[in-house]
């Protein structure tokens, strides 16, 4: 049961993100929280998330979107949506302001980017295939196995159904990737579970994935340790290795270390190279091991149309 609140956005929406994986491009978050609930999810230790089973949401959104369209000279060339929550959160009100958001941009010639673990309905794809060309999807996927979705992901839609969103929304013309982040070692970076996911995505013409591995924060460190072992229990391989010897990572955070994710991320390169589907791996998370990679969380880098550095937007006028 999740308890849905109202209130209204103030000041701009389309700032530039401070995130470094979206340049300065603007991004959305029509919620504070999320109704899908994973145990991982950084957000549960950010200073305005609202607890578990309470998504704030943002109603005014559309009409400031459309406001601050109208008064712009010179228009955002792509818009991100949700760098902290997700905009498909299996609510029809949220689905609702997504929707109006969502259109109020493309009316408009602004390209709309998504990483989603939720249902993109048909009401999104009739939106979507008028301008397929301008929208750009990513979906998150670790595994095939219901059992897994259901234990990490509680609220999210099921590894089937993200693999149907995948399939329709490639068949209304979308180029649309696979992201497999978090990838938790020992659980579903092995064979047994990426075999399976990689197969799913080739058969549907998916080419490209990006991927991570974990970046455990303290706020959910135990309760996702928790879950781990009351659902998969001492001999499951992730007992083989432990929280505490995470390497420091950024922000506070820690991950496998940077040699031991190389590796995994050289295997995982290899199994998907037989599916015909190749890995980017992400930047932000792994600047050591992969620079100058692009995992695409927001479409194709732009830099090439706009110059380098080039402002997105000017501002308000
Ligand atoms: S979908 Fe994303 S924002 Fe929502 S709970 Fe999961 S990790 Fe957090």
């Amino acid at each position: 049961m999740v308890v849905v609140e109202r209130r209204k956005r103030k000041g701009p929406i389309l700032t530039p993100s401070s995130l470094p994986c979206l340049g300065s491009m603007p991004t959305i978050n029509i919620t504070e929280g999320c109704a899908h609930n994973c145990a991982y999810c950084y957000t549960q230790g950010y200073r305005d998330y609202p607890g578990r089973g309470r998504v704030i949401l943002f109603d005014n959104i559309p009409e400031l979107v459309r406001a601050e369209l109208h008064r712009k000279r010179k228009m955002p060339r792509r818009v991100y949506f949700s760098p902290s929550s997700d905009a498909f959160q299996p609510l029809p009100e949220v689905l609702d302001v997504t929707f109006e958001t969502m259109s109020a941009l493309l009316a408009r010639g602004v390209e709309v980017a998504f990483l989603t673990k939720g249902i993109v309905n048909e009401r999104f794809g009739a939106l979507f295939a008028k301008s397929p060309a301008s929208v750009y999807a990513q979906i998150g996927i670790t595994t095939t196995s219901q059992r897994l979705c259901g234990m990490l992901e509680t609220g999210a839609a099921s590894p089937a159904q993200r693999l149907q969103v995948i399939e329709g929304l490639r068949q209304i013309g979308l180029t649309v990737r696979a992201r497999l982040d978090p990838l938790i070692p020992g659980l579903t970076d092995t064979a047994d579970n990426l075999r399976p996911l990689l197969a799913e995505l080739s058969q549907r013409g998916v080419q490209s994935i990006a991927a991570s591995y974990l970046f455990l924060r303290p706020p959910f460190a135990q309760r996702l340790s928790e879950q781990l072992e009351l659902a998969l229990g001492s001999d499951s391989a992730v007992g083989t290795w432990s929280w505490q010897s995470f390497a420091d990572g950024v922000g506070g955070g820690q991950m496998i270390g940077p040699e031991e994710r190389r590796s995994r991320f050289d295997w995982l390169g290899c199994l998907a190279a037989e599916y015909g589907i190749d890995v980017h791996v992400c930047a932000c998370k792994n600047a050591y091991l992969a620079a100058g990679s692009d995992c695409q969380i927001a479409g194709p880098p732009m830099e090439a149309q706009l110059g380098h550095n080039a402002p997105l937007f000017d501002g308000l006028v």
